[in-house]
């Protein structure tokens, strides 16, 4: 991780502190050694703040190590609207889109899991990512596994018009056929969870388990201020207090999400 990714100024360059070894939190911005924050889950060792991580570490650090076989990969998004710009938006990513899924084991748990990546257009959910679910559901159903998605997205990908919107409604029916084949879905709520995704898949799961300190809502903050003219409360919008109106069940640090969803597959799967 590039250390001018997670602050504005580059304080290493500063202290003359090698980038690689050194680290700065966005948060605290205080400084530590790039090896304890991967030993830490990519967790700010420092004030526990939860960088965001891309799907493929996100995926490693949830299944049992190797047990990961992705599936649908060859999934490719289609510029079919002409939209400005967009093809070169998907060229310029090493990524094909912006989730991973497939099949693989927590604790020895049968799971179809889906991870998704902030940095690809900001994980929003077009055809390709709604497709991907569907496809993730309908293997849960055949194989009777139980159905993990961690989410991180802005929302619907406005490049993809309404066939963008569309998967909202895709997704939720997917998730209705599984739930009416018995299956549990767990979904994973992750910095920033918002707009389409939270409007849909990502708020619909058995337990909603979200990340420490995420921002997780339809609309942003500052929309929500403009539009009512007035003053948010504070932490709006955030995991613990989302937790504690209701709307997430469990805030579960990165480090104990493994051990968590092990605890919530044993309640849910019959052995
Ligand atoms: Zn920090």
């Amino acid at each position: 991780m590039n250390v001018t990714e997670t602050s504005g100024e580059n304080i290493l360059e500063n202290k003359g502190l090698p980038e690689g070894i050194w680290m700065q939190c966005k948060k605290c911005e205080q400084l530590f050694l790039q090896k304890d924050f991967e030993e830490n889950f990519m967790v700010c060792p420092k004030c526990g703040y939860h960088m965001r991580i891309d799907s493929k570490k996100r995926i490693e650090f949830t299944v049992d190590e190797g047990s990961f076989k992705e599936m649908n990969n060859d999934l490719m998004p289609v510029d079919f609207l002409d939209f400005p710009g967009y093809e070169d938006k998907l060229k310029s990513s090493y990524l094909k889109d912006a989730i991973i899924t497939g099949e693989a084991k927590i604790s020895g748990y049968n799971v179809v899991i889906g991870g998704m990546d902030f940095s690809f257009m900001g994980g929003s959910m077009g055809s390709v990512v709604g497709e991907k679910i569907v496809r993730a559901v309908e293997r849960a159903i055949k194989k009777k596994y139980s159905l993990i998605i961690i989410s991180s997205s802005g929302g619907a990908r406005m490049q993809e018009g309404i066939l963008s919107l569309m998967q909202m409604g895709k997704t939720s029916a997917a998730l209705a056929k599984l739930a009416d084949n018995g299956l549990a879905y767990i979904s994973v709520l992750t910095d920033p969870t918002t707009g389409g995704v939270a409007a849909s898949y990502a708020m619909l799961g058995d337990v909603n388990i979200a990340e420490p300190g995420a921002l997780i809502g339809f609309a942003g903050p500052r929309v929500i201020e403009q539009t009512i003219r007035q003053q948010l409360p504070e932490g709006f919008q955030l995991s613990e207090f989302l937790k504690k109106h209701g709307m997430v069940d469990i805030v579960v640090e990165r480090k104990n999400m493994k051990y968590i969803l092990t605890k919530v597959l044993e309640f849910f799967v019959k052995k």
